[in-house]
């Protein structure tokens, strides 16, 4: 079985096994991201293209009107957002998002990483380039939130007992608060010319 299909059976297990505790939080994420994905939709380019055009046309507004602008600093002083589950670093177009974002916060990168990333991620991450895609908060943000869903779904990051319990949990509560001010923005759309 491909890797995806092998933990996308684990996740369907892991929560077949203990629906009745499965936190609220993530419940509350599933819910946010399945109506952000409906709206993302009509641009018909696939989930991450689909987030990031939203960003694009979307995104400076998003970050002026909305109270998107209290969520990121929580989100950018824990670990940095690796590409799947534990050591592994972050996607470049992720550490990019992450440094922009802490640079706009007056967050220490590299701080961070030293003090707070383990050591074998931060070792690989500091090898890493820069992959420029996120030209504005929101969307630097979303790309970060995009990533967090991606190891949610495929079920790297399904672990709410584990270890890495708080950090799972923190991480998909900011990914809520950013999706909850997407959803009221996008609620003040026009509907016109949407659909
Ligand atoms: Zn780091």
């Amino acid at each position: 079985m491909p890797n995806s299909g092998r933990m996308s059976v684990e996740s369907i297990r892991y929560w077949l096994n203990d629906r009745d505790h499965y936190p609220p939080v993530y419940n509350r994420f599933f819910v946010h991201w399945m109506l952000f994905n409906s709206y993302y939709s009509k641009y018909e380019d696939g989930d991450k293209e689909g987030v990031m055009k939203f960003a694009e046309e979307h995104g400076d507004t998003l970050w002026e009107k909305g109270q998107i602008q209290a969520v990121p600093k929580e989100l950018t002083e824990i670990e940095c957002v690796g590409k799947g589950k534990g050591e592994n670093p972050p996607h470049p177009e992720v550490k990019s998002a992450t440094v922009f974002l802490r640079t706009l916060l007056g967050i220490e990168h590299d701080r961070i990483c030293l003090q707070v990333c383990r050591e074998a991620k931060r070792r690989k991450c500091s090898n890493l380039r820069f992959a420029k895609r996120a030209d504005n908060p929101a969307s630097a943000l979303l790309r970060i939130v995009y990533q967090i869903r991606c190891n949610l779904f495929h079920g790297d990051k399904l672990e709410y007992d584990g270890p890495e319990a708080q950090r799972n949990m923190s991480l998909v509560n900011c990914s809520s608060g950013v999706l909850d001010e997407v959803l009221k923005y996008i609620s003040t759309l026009e509907p016109r010319g949407t659909e």
